[in-house]
Order: C-alpha cells, then structure tokens, then sequence
C-alpha cells in the first residue's frame, strides 16, 4: 500500500466524477498565460484556482513543455494513445477541488485528479507545495488521462496512479 503514498491523481469513475463535476465550469474559464508561452501552450484554468495554484500551476505547466520539448520518448506516451502531447496538455482545463473533493480525493499525496477521457482536471491545494518537476509530471500524468490512459490499481492490465508517475518520470526525466 505504501506506493499508492507517491500517487499525484487519482483518476475517477465515470459516475461519480462526472456527479462532482460543478455545472457551469466552461464559463468561468481564464486563460493564465504562462510566462514565455503563447495563449495556445498555456494552462487552461478557473479564475477560482487562487494566486498559490495558479502560479504553480504556470510554473509546472512549462516544465512540462520544455521536458515534453526535450525527450522524444515523453511525447511518444501520447503519441501510443493517438494524441499529440502539447494539443493535449492544452486542452486540459483546471479547476480547483471542492470542499467535499478535497476531503474525498486530496490525500495521500493526491494532487490532482480527473476522469479517464475528461478535460477538466480538479487541482488539489497541496499541488502548490509541490516541487516544479513534479508539479509537472503530474500535469503530464493527468494530460494522459485526457488522452484516453486508464488507471486501475486492482486491475492487472492497467497501471496504477504510481506505476504511471513512474513511466511518466522515467520517460520524461521528471
Ligand atoms: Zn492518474
């Protein structure tokens, strides 16, 4: 068990996140421009987010696009899920946990968490403690998600949240 400790995201059943899923979400979007990307390299986010998550949001958004820049090997994780790895790191939208999500979801080191094939990604508070490298790999963990990459951590053919933060460290040097 103590693996599932180093999890950034846990990734949600259909039901349930889509029952946690705020209604009006879209409309109450800011784009937060990161500091050299262009509006289309830069995070997605809600003008809820806070000034603490929003910069560590920016700041691990563009570790992610220089490592995704810089190893091959890190755009091929999207590339195995017929998807391109900046489109998809853009088109992922982030919102801040709710009360009852915090208290359900943000524990044990969950940072971040969404819904296989969704493109909101809900942003823990502790993601603004985190590490830049690793405020970037999980941005990348949950981008994967978006993409369509399963998690299961009682199902043998699927990775787990810690098997698929390890792929994205190895493959990404995070
Ligand atoms: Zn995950």
């Amino acid at each position: 068990m103590s693996a599932l400790l180093l999890a950034a995201c846990a990734a949600l059943g259909v039901s349930q996140a889509a029952a946690n899923t705020p209604s009006g979400t879209e409309n109450d979007l800011s784009v937060v421009r990161a500091v050299s990307g262009g509006a289309f390299f830069s995070p997605r986010s809600s003008s809820r987010l806070g000034s603490g998550l929003t910069r560590k949001l920016s700041t691990g958004f563009q570790v992610a696009l220089e490592h995704l820049e810089e190893h091959p090997g890190c755009r091929s994780l999207f590339h195995g899920l017929s998807h391109e790895a900046r489109e998809s790191l853009s088109r992922v939208v982030y919102v801040p946990a709710s009360g009852r999500q915090e208290q359900r979801f943000c524990s044990r080191g969950v940072s971040a968490f969404t819904e296989v094939g969704s493109s909101v990604t809900y942003v823990c508070r502790g993601f603004s403690r985190l590490a830049p490298a690793k405020a970037a790999m999980t941005l990348i963990h949950e981008a994967l998600h978006h993409a369509g990459l399963p998690e299961n951590p009682n199902h043998a053919d699927m990775l787990n949240s810690a098997e698929i933060n390890s792929l994205v460290s190895q493959s990404c040097s995070l």
